[in-house]
C-alpha cells in the first residue's frame, strides 16, 4: 500500500465524526475536548480535567438549545440527568465532575476511535481508564492545522444528531401507530438470514445495494425497509450490504432512489428462475407494475412511521459521495490485509 492508500490524520478524524452508530452526541462532545487540550499543548490529561471538560461542554451546549442528546424517545444520557442534577442543586458542581468521570465515559473514551465495528487504523490518543488520558502527536498536528474547521464540523454534526432525535420524538403519533400495529399483526419474529446471502449475491451482482462497492468480507443481509417497523424477513425487502453500510443506514429511512434500484432487483428475480419467485408474486403482485406500486406504498407506509429520519437526507446516496467512498473503500482494503 502507498500513502494515498490510506486515510490520513484529517481524514480519519472526520470519519469519526460522520459515520458510526452515533445514538448519542458523546464522541461530538469528546472530540471538542480533545480539539481543546490539544490546541493549548496539553498532551496528558487527568482524567478529573477530561470530565471537567466534557461536562463544560454539556453544560453549553444544553444551557443554549435543550435538544436530546440520545435516540430513544423516553431516555436521557447520564450527562443530561447530571446537568440537570447540577441546575436544580441536586449536586454540587464538583460532585457532578466527579460523577462524569466515573460514568460519563465507559462508552466514548474506549469507542471513540471506531466507526461501525471497524477499529481505524492509527489512533489520537491511548488512555488508562480512570486516571489519564494522552493524546498522540496525530491529535496535536490536526489541532494545529484546521481546529476552526473541525469545530465547525463537529458543531454541524452535533446539531444534525440532535435534530435527527427530535424528529424521533415528533413522529410518534397516532396514524404512524396505526402503521406499526397493521406491520405487527402481520409479522412473524426474526429468521435466520445468511442462508439466502449466495441467492441475492447472485441477483445483485457482487456489490454493496447501498455503496456499489466491492463486497468482500463482512457482508451483511439487510432490510431496505427497517425490520423494526415492517417486521418480516421477505426476500423482496432483503438486499446485501457491508457491515459499514448496515451501520450507516441502521433502522432509517432511504431515500426513494433505493425504491426505485430495490424494485429493478426484485424484477431481476422475477426474471430468473427460483422458487422464491411465486413468493414475491405473493407478496407484492402478479404484473411487474402492480409490484412496484404494491412496494412503493409499504415505502409510504414506513416514512408515516419515521417521519423525515432519513439516512443522511431524503436524497442521499452514498455511491456519489467521494469520502464515503473513499472510507469504504479503504476500510475494505483494510480487512482484506488484516
Ligand atoms: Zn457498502
Amino acid at each position: 500500500m502507498n500513502a494515498s492508500d490510506e486515510l490520513k490524520p484529517d481524514e480519519r478524524w472526520k470519519a469519526i465524526i460522520l459515520f458510526g452508530l452515533n445514538n448519542a452526541t458523546y464522541k461530538m462532545a469528546l472530540a471538542n475536548c480533545l480539539l481543546e487540550f490539544a490546541s493549548n499543548g496539553e498532551t496528558t490529561i487527568k482524567w478529573d480535567e477530561l470530565a471537567y471538560s466534557f461536562y463544560l461542554q454539556y453544560k453549553e451546549r444544553l444551557s443554549e438549545n435543550n435538544m436530546p442528546q440520545q435516540t430513544h424517545p423516553s431516555r436521557q444520557t447520564k450527562l443530561e440527568v447530571i446537568i440537570k442534577q447540577t441546575n436544580n442543586g441536586q449536586l454540587t458542581e464538583e460532585q457532578a465532575v466527579e460523577r462524569v468521570a466515573r460514568e460519563g465515559f465507559v462508552d466514548v473514551v474506549p469507542r471513540f476511535q471506531t466507526i461501525g465495528q471497524e477499529k481505524i487504523p492509527g489512533s489520537f490518543y491511548d488512555y488508562d481508564f480512570g486516571k489519564n488520558l494522552t493524546l498522540k502527536d496525530s491529535t496535536l498536528q490536526i489541532a494545529e492545522l484546521k481546529k476552526a474547521e473541525l469545530n465547525d464540523e463537529i458543531s454541524a454534526r452535533w446539531s444534525h444528531l440532535e435534530g435527527a432525535f427530535m424528529i424521533n420524538r415528533d413522529s410518534d403519533n397516532q396514524l404512524a401507530n396505526d402503521v406499526r400495529e397493521t406491520y405487527l399483526q402481520n409479522g412473524y419474529d426474526r429468521k435466520p438470514l445468511t442462508h439466502n446471502k449466495p441467492f441475492l449475491q447472485a441477483y445483485q451482482g457482487n456489490v454493496c445495494f447501498y455503496c456499489g462497492y466491492d463486497l468482500a468480507s463482512n457482508i451483511h443481509v439487510d432490510h431496505v425497509l427497517p425490520r423494526q417497523v415492517v417486521n418480516h424477513d421477505e426476500i423482496w425487502n432483503l438486499v446485501l450490504s457491508h457491515d459499514f453500510c448496515n451501520t450507516q443506514k441502521s433502522d432509517k429511512l432511504v431515500a426513494r432512489h433505493f425504491i426505485d434500484k430495490l424494485i429493478a432487483r426484485n424484477e431481476n428475480i422475477m426474471g430468473g428462475n427460483h422458487p422464491w419467485k411465486s413468493n414475491i408474486e405473493r407478496m407484492l403482485g402478479t404484473d411487474p407494475v402492480a409490484r412496484g406500486k404494491t412496494l412503493e406504498k409499504h415505502y409510504d407506509q414506513v416514512q408515516t412511521v419515521l417521519g423525515s429520519n432519513y439516512w443522511e437526507g431524503s436524497s442521499y446516496n452514498p455511491e456519489t459521495d467521494p469520502f464515503y467512498r473513499r472510507v469504504i473503500t479503504l476500510l475494505a482494503n483494510d480487512t482484506k490485509h488484516k
